[in-house]
């Protein structure tokens, strides 16, 4: 679909009248008037790749450049933090037969025996990519299937990738495996794979009487190597499942200073007021962030055959925001045996949470969910906010209020990259025919 509006050719020129989020602006801009939804009418100046200035609307001269956007939404390009593009796309090969996370776990499994060769990885990977660029989000951290056989597979597809993305979709990358794969020599290897590609460490974290040993190998593999840390964690609505409450304290028992994460946590919401308020404790004092999937846990969580699901999935984001425990949103696995459906779609993924997680009324902070917070984590400062001096990487909406936004899927979205409109169709599925022959 045609975007909504057409940018000027001139390298310099105004996007005038438009509806910024003020949680997203990096900084406080003289004369704003912020609404009871949270949103502000701006000018804002482009300057060759560079936003030159954010003004109150009505700040640009009449004969100037511009593009009027009638009150359409402005937001900074996306950041997802959280993905599988290794896994990404083998439904039509690989469905999950029920539904269920056993039931993937097992698809994947077999899948990744039988397919995951460089060509198939490669190509299901960069259809991610391209898919993630089209709908306007500017990095992505994916999580690689990481045993033996296949490291040597997929971490040097992904190098070669964020090679070739870079400048369009930062690419990061942490390792995913069960914990006891960080043990003795294979351990140290599987770190120094992770260092020498420039990664993130990390892995399932499961409870087991082994965990805290588990987790003080892993924290100080990252340590002695200068990693970050990111982790699978309590994926279930088991109450028993505490898995974040332990990596809060091996991160605090090892003194590492290094950024570390946390996905889905989603046991949380199932366990009592005091176990909640000692876990969430930990995690504010050992400085972690999460990250909540909750598309991905709202199609896995309380599935089974022939019942009907009691319950969102979705970890305790709202106690966790009063505590300034920093939450992203992101998208997870998309059209494989973990989420049947997803298009790598930022905006898909604030609009779903909005919904399943009510981050409405007030909306308040939760733009940064999908923006600056998940920046802030790997470490792209510039990026996921609106600022005189960053980068022009935006996203029109034709949505004014957020009810009109989020009420519509803003197909006509104009993605803006340095300044210019982003020229990027979305990949046809039928791309990926050929390596979509059934599983013998
Ligand atoms: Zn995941």
């Amino acid at each position: 679909m045609a975007g909504f509006v057409a940018l000027p050719a001139s390298e310099h020129y105004w996007l005038r009248g438009g509806r910024a989020p003020a949680a997203l602006l990096a900084e406080p801009v003289p004369g704003l008037a912020v609404d009871d939804e949270g949103l502000a009418l701006v000018d804002i100046e482009v300057a060759g790749p560079t936003i030159a200035r954010i003004a109150r609307a009505g700040t640009a001269a009449v004969g100037e450049e511009a593009v009027w956007l009638d009150g359409g939404q402005v937001w900074p390009c996306f950041v997802d933090l959280h993905t599988h593009l290794d896994k990404g796309h083998i439904w039509q090969r690989a469905p999950n037969p029920d539904g269920t996370f056993a039931a993937a776990v097992r698809a994947v499994a077999a899948d990744r025996a039988a397919r995951w060769s460089t060509d198939d990885v490669f190509g299901r990977m960069e259809f991610g990519l391209r898919c993630s660029y089209a709908h306007g989000t500017r990095a992505v951290r994916t999580h690689l299937d990481s045993h033996a056989d296949q490291v040597v597979v997929s971490w040097p597809v992904m190098r070669a990738l964020r090679l070739a993305w870079a400048g369009r979709v930062e690419l990061q990358a942490v390792s995913l495996v069960p914990l006891e794969a960080f043990e003795g020599r294979a351990g140290e290897r599987l770190a120094d794979a992770v260092a020498d590609a420039g990664g993130v460490l990390g892995g399932v974290a499961l409870m087991s009487g082994a965990i805290d040993g588990e987790l003080d190998r892993v924290v100080a593999l990252a340590a002695e190597r200068r990693l970050d840390l990111d982790f699978h964690a309590d994926e279930s609505g088991d109450s028993g499942a505490r898995a974040l409450a332990h990596i809060a304290r091996a991160i605090l028992r090892r003194g590492f200073t290094g950024r570390a994460v946390c996905g889905h946590c989603c046991s949380l919401a199932v366990q009592s007021p005091e176990v909640v308020d000692e876990t969430l404790d930990l995690v504010k004092e050992a400085g972690i962030a999460v990250v909540t999937l909750p598309m991905c846990n709202l199609y896995l969580q309380d599935r089974a055959t022939g019942r009907t699901p009691r319950w969102r999935g979705v970890t305790l984001i709202h106690e966790m925001k009063a505590r300034a425990i920093p939450v992203a949103v992101a998208s997870d696995n998309c059209r494989d045996p973990f989420h049947g459906f997803g298009d790598h779609d930022m905006f898909e993924v604030f609009r779903e949470a909005t919904r399943i997680a009510h981050l409405d009324r007030p909306y308040g902070e939760w733009p940064r969910a999908v923006a600056a917070t998940p920046a802030d984590v790997m470490g792209l400062g510039t990026v996921g906010r609106l600022g005189a001096g960053l980068p022009a990487d935006l996203v029109l909406f034709r949505g004014r209020y957020w009810s009109e936004l989020l009420s519509r899927p803003q197909s006509d979205r104009v993605v803006v990259r340095g300044g210019r409109p982003l020229d990027a169709a979305l990949p046809d599925h039928r791309e990926l025919d050929d390596l979509m022959t059934p599983n013998s």
